[in-house]
């Protein structure tokens, strides 16, 4: 007699890669001391946010006595925040947005469950491409959709736009992409971007009803080199893009976040009061209200991203002199290396035994590789360097 479906059951007798190594983490530092362990595996920022956050805070506080400060709102956000964000997203993503085309949701995380919940029929393909963020498969499974994988092309991790169209059927509802990429840090250029708009229209068309284009992309603040992550909202009719503050304020676990649609989608109100109904009836009801004072205020400032650039560097240097093959991260914070000897779930484990701790590829669809986050300070990354030069010797 199980007390749980046996769906959550099988999730949990796979459970993730990431939650694995974390648990590994926990056990080694207790065995060792914190000192000892090199922990690469989870991708929680650990900058401060910008002090305009905690400005924003002791200003709400002297409204804290006050009725409704953290009062119910409308289920897409404070009307004033959407028109702020909407204001500040205009001019990052180059296109005219007005309130109606943002909502506010709890993370990227609660955008991208409100988003699907709102689009999918029973049996709907999602497609990503891979290596992707493994929350995915379970959001959209959430939903009762199908969850399908195209690859990116070998080594570059590009996106292979004729393998996507291939792979699209009638089925199929949604693709989303993640640029700057978790966990490859690539980030697709304008040229793939218009390519692949290219054919979703005309996948849309054959098909007879849009195919959402969904770019998750909660490392947009964070290129390196001058690179630049272009919009997606100028290039696609049905495109759709969802985020947060998680990365670029450090407030992850605030849980705020957006979805915006593409002003070019034709009778896009019927899609916004879907999400504002989705976001109330999946039980986030609405975005947290402490975050939307903090963003507006924050809107603009981020989290010093020299400090990731200096992080990017170091470990590029370590792993380069001690001989790993890997492709320089262009945005986030992650390396995606590739494991030496092929077998991804072995090396990690050779790591485990230097104290130093990743995330078998597997775990994103990309076996072979291994994922590396620089969310730890420079002395974690000095410490690590012997670790990686015993390991690659076997
Ligand atoms: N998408 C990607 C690619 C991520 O890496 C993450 C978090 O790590 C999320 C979405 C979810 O972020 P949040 O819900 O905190 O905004």
């Amino acid at each position: 007699m199980s007390l749980i479906s046996q769906q959550i059951s099988g999730y949990l007798e796979r459970s993730s890669w990431i939650r694995k190594m974390f648990e590994a983490g926990i056990a080694l530092k207790q065995q060792y001391g914190e000192e000892a362990v090199c922990d690469f595996s989870l991708g929680n920022p650990d900058l401060p946010a910008p002090p305009a956050v905690g400005q924003a805070l002791r200003e709400l506080a002297d409204h804290a006595g006050e009725p409704f400060t953290f009062g119910y709102m409308p289920n897409g956000g404070y009307p004033w925040a959407r028109a702020k964000l909407a204001a500040h997203l205009s001019s990052e993503q180059g296109v005219d947005l007005t309130a109606d085309d943002v909502v506010l949701t709890c993370g990227a995380a609660g955008g991208l469950n409100a988003f699907l919940r709102a689009v999918l029929e029973p049996g709907d393909e999602v497609l990503a491409v891979s290596p992707f963020f493994v929350e995915y498969g379970f959001y959209v499974a959430n939903h009762g959709g199908a969850f399908r994988t195209v690859p990116s092309k070998p080594d570059t991790f590009a996106l292979d736009v004729a393998a996507i169209e291939a792979a699209i059927g009638p089925k199929t509802r949604a693709l989303i992409v993640n640029s700057p990429n978790n966990p490859t840090g690539v980030i697709y250029n304008r040229a793939e971007l218009t390519e692949l708009a290219a054919a979703l229209g005309r996948a849309s068309q054959k098909h007879g009803r849009p195919i959402f284009l969904i770019s998750d992309e909660p490392y947009r603040f964070l290129s390196y080199d001058g690179d630049k992550v272009p919009s997606l909202l100028p290039l696609y009719q049905h495109a759709v893009v969802v985020s947060s503050f998680s990365k670029n304020l450090s407030l992850a676990g605030e849980r705020l976040g957006y979805i915006a649609l593409s002003p070019l989608m034709e009778g896009r109100a019927t899609l916004t009061a879907a999400l504002l109904l989705t976001n109330r009836i999946l039980g986030f009801v609405n975005p947290p209200a402490v975050g939307q004072h903090l963003m507006a205020k924050a809107l603009g400032s981020q989290v010093d991203a020299g400090i990731y650039a200096r992080r990017r560097d170091m470990m590029a240097r370590i792993l380069r002199d001690a001989g790993y093959e890997f492709q320089m991260p262009a945005g986030a914070f992650y390396f995606f290396p590739k494991a030496p000897g092929g077998d991804d779930v072995k090396f990690v484990n050779r790591l485990m035994e230097e104290k130093v701790l990743a995330v078998p590829g597997s775990g994103f669809g990309g076996p072979g590789h291994f994922r590396l986050t620089f969310c730890v300070g420079e002395d974690v990354i000095a410490r690590s360097e012997e670790g990686f030069r015993r390991a690659i010797r076997g």
